[in-house]
Order: structure tokens, then C-alpha cells, then sequence
């Protein structure tokens, strides 16, 4: 099994198959600054901000090439109730598969999206951090620079949420705390 150092250039046109087959390792770090989708949405990084990415490549019993993979970036985002700067860990855990169509994926696993037999996986590490940006980024409430007037009346609501988690009389509000949840983890 070797293991290898990607650099950015050599990871958008990887052959799945023959990873595979050779069951191949890649270490990738990426500047967040290369990634122009991703970099709209977040606070201009420091120039040297990485994404950090691990791939294993393998065939499965089924003869199928999969990759396993994890994806970690630290992003600086603008807090949604005291609008100053918050630093949050995105990590996303992947597992894809190079199958024709979506009946004949393993359970778990999401298919590997190739153009020609290769695929661009500084596009799909984009893709995956995107997804794991929180809608609505906050602070934890007791690191937020919100008043103190309103903070009270956040725990007061929180708490009030929290007793009453079936009762909930709107469905966007349960949406509504599952993100604010999600990003203040
Ligand atoms: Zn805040």
C-alpha cells in the first residue's frame, strides 16, 4: 500500500480504477484560498489556512473501486447574532463508490462522480465542505458578544425548547434549533 502526497494539480484528474486496484493512499491539503465557491461564503482566509483531506482507495468484495475519505478544514465565518468573526471546524466523512447507477451503491456509500473515468476531487472536497457549512453560523451562547439582555432571553427560549421538544408548534422552528444546534457545536 503506498501512500501518497497529492499535490493540487495531480488531484483533479484521478483514475478511481487504478487507485484501486493499486490501493492507493493520498494526503491532500489544499489552500482554502484555491477554492472559489467555498471562499465566497467564509471570511477571507489567512493565506495559510489548509483543508487537510485523507483518501483510501480499495476494491471492495464486489469488485467495486471505493474511497474512503476524510475532509477537515477550519473556516472563519460571521456570527448571525453578534455579526463579529467565528471560527468553526468543518469535517466531513466520505465514502464513495464507482458504480454506473445508484441501485448498485453499498450501503453507506454515495457515487463517485467521474467525467471520462476520472474524477476532480479538489471539486468534490468543495463539495463536501459546502455541505458541512452550517445554514446560520453563532457562537455558542456564552461566547457570543450579543447583548446580555438577549442572551437571557435565548436561555430562557432554549430552555423552554428543550422542555418541550415533542410540542414544538412550528416545523421550522424545530429546523430552526436543529441548525442553530449544528452550528454552535
Ligand atoms: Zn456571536
Amino acid at each position: 500500500m503506498s501512500d501518497v502526497q497529492a499535490d493540487e494539480q495531480s488531484i483533479r484528474r484521478i483514475d478511481p480504477v487504478s487507485m484501486a486496484r493499486s490501493e492507493r493512499q493520498l494526503r491532500i491539503e489544499i489552500s482554502l484560498s484555491q477554492l472559489a465557491r467555498l471562499e465566497g461564503l467564509i471570511l477571507p482566509p489567512a493565506d495559510e489556512e489548509k483543508v487537510s483531506a485523507v483518501f483510501a482507495f480499495a476494491v471492495n468484495a464486489e469488485g467495486l473501486s471505493c474511497v474512503d475519505g476524510e475532509i477537515r478544514a477550519q473556516v472563519r465565518l460571521t456570527c448571525q447574532r453578534c455579526l463579529s468573526p467565528l471560527s468553526l471546524p468543518l469535517l466531513s466523512d466520505v465514502r464513495w463508490a464507482l458504480v454506473d447507477k445508484e441501485d448498485d451503491l453499498p450501503a453507506g456509500y454515495e457515487q463517485l462522480q467521474t467525467e471520462d473515468g476520472r474524477c476532480d476531487l479538489r471539486a468534490l472536497i468543495e463539495d463536501e465542505l459546502l455541505l458541512a457549512l452550517p445554514i446560520v453560523a453563532m457562537h455558542d451562547i456564552n461566547d457570543c458578544a450579543v447583548a446580555e439582555q438577549y442572551r437571557q432571553e435565548i436561555l430562557v427560549e432554549e430552555a423552554r425548547a428543550a422542555d418541550e421538544p415533542t410540542q414544538r408548534p412550528f416545523a421550522d422552528l424545530a429546523a430552526l434549533m436543529a441548525e442553530k444546534d449544528k452550528a454552535t457545536r
